[in-house]
């Protein structure tokens, strides 16, 4: 007999899948198609190692607050770890594996000599002053110090860090290690460290990618319109490179909704989030549309490059792209990626298309340990040809196993990484 006890989930409403639960399924389908050792397997179910730490603060009014912090480090075995750290209440120990796991994919498919790592201080940012951010991150530097470095575990910005954050981090690190350490954490600002050029690489790798794959389908890029959901850091710069390789792009959108221009937008026109925050809708455009319209816009390519779980079940049937390529991390949830397998939609996944982001954290950590940067041009060129190597690795294993270009993605990474294991052994 059916309980009357109220309930938050019951059969009809799907529950969400976690991050960690979402990564072990990916795991479990890409081993599927390979023939790995299911010891090997075993192993990447799981971390190597999860810290937790609590981090102390003095509050500007003097009182204390304590926080807890985590860092992630999945698998090394292919170099040390390398992830985000975000500053945010919804932060899980979980979620930080989960994701740590998303990140030894992304490098490997991507060909990068890093694994996996995640972690985040449980806090909202927006309730600390600039003054309370700084020395948070300067202790939870001095908590993680053990685990990290340059060769060991280097952490990047994510939701709720940016560069100032990374400055301070390596600040600290630094200032304890008794020498600068810029190799620490990448997405530094450029004057310590940071790489020029590695705001727009997010962007710039989904536009590259969705150039190839335009390509690949044999459709001439001068007649190919693009729909853009997120005009940020990943969306805004997707956009506009493929504005400027000949695309029509007929709709972009921010939290606040779309705008819409069937004879094409000029992008360069239309103010991104850094230029002015939320502006999208103020600008000057034919018609407006709700992010849900533009999802389901007649366009040749869609780009979700927002925010996570904007393709599911419920829009999945409605969407009339020919081709998706992701620019956020997760926008399709697994029974919206089922729906697009049937209707023979692609979609090309967030850990290539977006792993512009990691690869030129990996330039600029090269250029830290080797105390020489790099020109806009050479990390454009650099980008271009890695991102070209890992497209064509990717569209070989599709054509191989005639799978999605998903699963595809998983088992190029997932193939690297079970040869080192098995190169590299299990000891003792
Ligand atoms: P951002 O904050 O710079 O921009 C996000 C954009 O999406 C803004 O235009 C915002 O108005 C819009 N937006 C926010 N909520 C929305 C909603 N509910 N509906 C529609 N639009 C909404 O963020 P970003 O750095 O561009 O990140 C976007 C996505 O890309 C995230 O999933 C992020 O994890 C992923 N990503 C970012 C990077 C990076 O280095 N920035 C790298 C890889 C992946």
């Amino acid at each position: 007999m059916a309980s009357a006890a109220p309930s938050t989930e019951t059969d009809d409403e799907p529950t969400e899948e976690t991050a960690l639960e979402t990564a072990r399924r990916q795991l479990e389908r890409a081993a599927e198609h390979l023939d790995v050792d299911p010891g090997v397997i075993e192993r990447l179910r799981h971390p190597n190692q999860v810290h937790r730490v609590s981090v102390p603060l003095e509050r500007d009014d003097g009182s204390t607050a304590v926080y807890t912090g985590y860092r992630a480090q999945h698998d090394s075995v292919r170099g040390p770890y390398k992830g985000g750290l975000r500053f945010h209440p919804d932060v899980t120990e979980d979620e930080c594996i989960g994701l740590s796991m998303w990140m030894t994919w992304k490098c490997a498919v991507m060909d990068i000599p890093f694994g996996g790592g995640k972690g985040g201080i449980v806090v909202n940012p927006k309730d600390l002053s600039t003054d309370e951010k700084e020395r948070l991150t300067r202790r939870f530097a001095e908590e993680l110090r053990p685990f990290i470095g340059p060769t060991k575990d280097i952490p990047a910005p994510d939701m709720g860090t940016d560069a100032q954050t990374m400055a301070w981090f390596m600040d600290a690190y630094s200032m304890q290690e008794g020498e600068t350490q810029a190799g620490v954490v990448t997405g530094k600002p450029p004057v310590v460290g940071g790489s020029k050029g590695r705001d727009t690489a997010p962007g710039r790798s989904v536009a590259i990618i969705a150039r190839e794959a335009i390509d690949y389908h044999g459709w001439d890029i001068e007649d190919t319109t693009v729909a853009v959901q997120g005009f940020g850091s990943v969306g805004a710069p997707a956009a506009r490179l493929l504005d400027d390789y000949g695309a029509t792009v007929v709709a972009v959108s921010d939290v606040n909704g779309a705008i819409y221009d069937p004879d094409g937008l000029d992008t360069h026109d239309v103010p991104t989030h850094e230029e002015e925050p939320e502006a999208v809708m103020k600008y000057d455009a034919p018609q407006k549309l709700s992010n849900e319209e533009l999802l389901e816009l007649d366009v040749d390519v869609l780009i979700p490059a927002a925010i996570g779980n904007v393709l599911t079940a419920e829009n999945a049937n409605d969407v009339q792209a020919s081709l998706i390529v992701e620019g956020a991390n997760g926008p399709t949830t697994s029974a919206a990626g089922e729906v697009f397998e049937q209707r023979d939609i692609p979609v090309v996944p967030d850990i290539l298309a977006n792993a512009g982001g990691v690869t030129v954290s990996y330039f600029e950590w090269l250029q830290d340990l080797n105390h020489r940067s790099w020109s806009l041009e050479r990390v454009h060129d650099e980008l271009e040809s890695e991102m070209l190597s890992a497209w064509d690795a990717v569209r070989e294993q599709v054509e191989e196993n005639d799978v999605t270009w998903r699963d595809a993605a998983y088992m190029v990474a997932l193939k690297r990484v079970a040869a080192a294991h098995e190169h590299r052994g299990l000891w003792p």
